[in-house]
């Protein structure tokens, strides 16, 4: 049996209201509420004796005790509060297509790398997949929209606190219930996972997840470069990384997206631009491009939007296509981990050398 009640899938839901002795029916009704992450005690049409049993079950919560609005743009900075206490922070993000929401998949990360707050305390713990969805129905209460049968958040991307190939069975189990027509429905198209390169994990995701967006942050175009900022280079090498992104971009026809964030004086040169095409030359893949965004406890500083731009060019020239990624909520802590780390009071200040 699953951890929590947000985490249950339709089979699982139809075996335990078989145990209970309670009509088929039944499953779906409470699967129908729990998409919108209604708890128990709310099920109007399920008995009291059976929503009684449900509430004996954790619930996989994550309520929303903190938004911040954007000063110049609709963005939505959140704070999650879980039921054991923990916090993880979400972001949402109003697109002219729908409403973007970048979710958390572990409270804090043990991945290291140097220019993200979301690692510094380490792993707490890892999310369910309940909680994950709890995310998304969380916002999707306090932001409803006025066609009911429409959701608030159209597309999700795994890039909050966490690593998600480091919560892989959770995150597997996630992006089933977030997608599934007795879940949330959404499109695993509309679903980017990005991870800093788990390689073993790129290919179960072949697998397991073969329709949603894999994203990699590589942020580096050599393994001496790479190992300066993130650790998971010293276990995986990019001899062996750059072949598993080029496998799930072969096996499922998807684009891979490349994360590059140009830090000043590391990786963001002219030479780096054709470094970098020729490392992805022959993958169908796109590079996403961040200015780096400083954070208060890091020492590394990010490029200008114009340098970003002309980085992109040099990648075009390359033909490699490449985009600037477009920076919302700049006046609220954009960065995975800041707004946490204000809540939980950390003010740690790494030495990058
Ligand atoms: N662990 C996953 C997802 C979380 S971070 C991963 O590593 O991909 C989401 C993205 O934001 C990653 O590409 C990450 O490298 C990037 N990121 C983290 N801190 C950043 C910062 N200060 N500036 C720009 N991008 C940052």
């Amino acid at each position: 049996m699953v951890s929590d009640l947000m985490s249950i899938g339709y089979g699982e839901m139809l075996e335990l209201v078989n145990e209970l002795k309670q009509p088929k029916y039944r499953a779906r009704q409470i699967m129908s509420w729990l998409s919108k992450g209604i708890r128990p005690c709310e099920m109007t049409n399920i008995p009291a004796s059976l929503r009684d049993v449900l509430s004996s079950i954790p619930f996989g919560g994550a309520e929303i005790i903190e938004q911040i609005h954007s000063s110049k743009d609709e963005t939505v900075k959140l704070l999650y509060g879980l039921e054991d206490d923990n916090v993880v922070e979400g972001v949402l993000m109003r697109y002219s297509y729908g409403n973007t929401l970048c979710i958390s998949s572990q409270v804090g990360c043990r991945m290291g790398c140097t220019f993200c707050a979301s690692t510094l305390n380490g792993r707490t713990r890892d999310l369910t997949a309940g909680e994950m969805l709890s995310e998304i129905t969380a916002v999707e209460r306090l932001f409803p929209t006025s066609d009911d049968r429409k959701r608030t958040v159209t597309n999700v991307v795994m890039m909050g606190c966490g690593e998600p190939l480091d919560n892989y069975e959770n995150t597997v189990r996630f992006l089933h219930r977030a997608t599934s027509e007795d879940g949330l429905g959404i499109s695993p198209r509309n679903i980017s996972l990005s991870t800093c390169g788990l390689v073993p994990r790129i290919y179960s995701l072949v697998e397991d997840a073969p329709h949603i967006t894999l994203c990699i942050s590589l942020h580096a175009h050599n393994d001496d470069m790479r190992r300066r900022t993130m650790p998971i280079a010293n276990t995986y090498s990019l001899r062996e990384l750059i072949p598993a992104a080029k496998h799930y971009a072969d096996a499922t026809g998807r684009r891979i997206i490349f994360e590059y964030a140009l830090i000043d004086g590391v990786n963001s040169a002219d030479n780096d631009a054709k470094h970098l095409a020729t490392l992805l030359r022959g993958i169908n893949c796109h590079v996403n491009l961040i200015p780096l965004n400083s954070v208060n406890e890091r020492r590394l500083l990010g490029v200008s939007r114009s340098r970003a731009a002309q980085f992109a060019s040099l990648l075009e020239n390359y033909h490699i296509s490449a985009t600037v990624r477009r920076s919302l909520g700049t006046d609220i802590d954009g960065a995975c981990g800041q707004l946490r780390n204000r809540h939980i009071g950390t003010t740690g200040e790494m030495n990058l050398q």
